[in-house]
């Protein structure tokens, strides 16, 4: 996806790109529009406002994963919001703080945004609920371009924390769900469920967005609909891994589980599919080592040398492996 990216600068060590596509949303949105502001540069900072609270969002997920020792380095803004690339430890509740965090700061913008909103609107009015919906909804031409502005921020911040709240995978709330499910099922069976709820509730926005023409909110089920469909993949995958044993003499140097046993690897010398651990990291065929050859553990992500999984052996790594 970064391809056909902006790079628009770098902060806090987290580099932010902008997709080329935003640009047309932008025409798109400031074409499509009724006469809301007296000025089409309202329209276009009301856009750029938005992109700044998704900006944020991002951050907060970005900050977040780093925060419980993972790696983030990356935002990219895109038409259907943000993406944060972020690598969280891979367990339960690294995942679920690195997730919260994103709709967290959406929560905590909600009193900033009413705030100023509301000084700036009726500064001597007392703020009510009633009081405050009636000036949001009913009376913003009374307030002016600036007024209106700030109300559509307070708006765009509350609609962005309860779309992303829906727990349709893999929207934030549908991630929130698969990680709180993992704690209890495991990740296979959590990610199959969240999946599958992520893709009724996905269908079901899609069948409103074309009964009521919306194509942009279109698009976005149908890229909901492709990563669930993923998602739902990588489930069975993750649960037809579960089913295979394990070598119990080697772990990983990180989480300590033990490898699965099967000919996963393939000698990058001869070609020759092969167990890694059952062959001492060696190809069995041309006897090529692999012991300085980093793999990536499917339970925990982290990635380390073979021989380091032999360091962690319970048996003396020198001994021949059994037939
Ligand atoms: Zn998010
Ligand atoms: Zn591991
Ligand atoms: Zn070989």
């Amino acid at each position: 996806m970064r391809a056909g990216s902006i790079r628009l600068f770098q902060f806090l060590g987290i580099t932010v790109y902008l997709h080329i596509s935003w640009f047309l949303i932008v025409l798109f949105e400031m074409s499509a529009r009724g006469h809301y502001y007296s000025s089409p540069i309202w329209q276009f900072l009301e856009i750029v406002a938005l992109f700044g609270i998704v900006l944020i969002h991002e951050f907060g997920h970005a900050l977040a994963c780093r925060s419980v020792g993972g790696t983030a380095d990356t935002i990219i803004l895109w038409p259907f919001g943000g993406f944060a690339y972020v690598s969280p430890p891979w367990r339960p509740g690294a995942m679920l703080w690195s997730i919260v965090a994103g709709p967290l700061v959406n929560v905590i913008l909600i009193p900033i945004t009413v705030g100023i909103f509301w000084l700036t609107v009726a500064p001597h009015a007392p703020l009510t609920v009633n009081n405050f919906l009636h000036v949001l909804f009913d009376s913003p031409a009374a307030a002016g371009n600036i007024g209106r502005f700030l109300a559509r921020i307070v708006l765009i911040n509350m609609v962005l924390l309860v779309f992303n709240l829906l727990p349709v995978y893999p929207l934030d709330g549908g991630k929130i769900l698969w990680s709180l499910l993992w704690f209890v099922t495991g990740e296979g069976l959590a990610l199959r469920i969240a999946s599958v709820v992520g893709l009724l509730g996905s269908g079901m926005l899609g069948i409103f967005a074309f009964r009521s023409g919306q194509i942009y909110l279109m698009a976005i089920a149908a890229f909901l609909i492709f990563e669930a469909v993923n998602a739902y993949r990588q489930s069975t995958r993750l649960m037809l891994m579960n089913k295979i044993p394990r070598h119990t003499q080697y772990h990983c140097p990180n989480c300590h589980m033990g490898p699965r046993v099967g000919t996963f690897w393939t000698c990058s010398n001869c070609g020759t599919h092969f167990d890694m651990f059952a062959q001492h990291g060696h190809c069995p065929n041309c006897r090529a080592s692999f012991m300085n050859t980093d793999i990536q553990c499917p339970e925990c992500r982290a990635v380390s040398p073979v021989s380091a999984w032999f360091a962690a052996a319970t048996v003396d790594p020198i001994e021949p492996p059994k037939s």
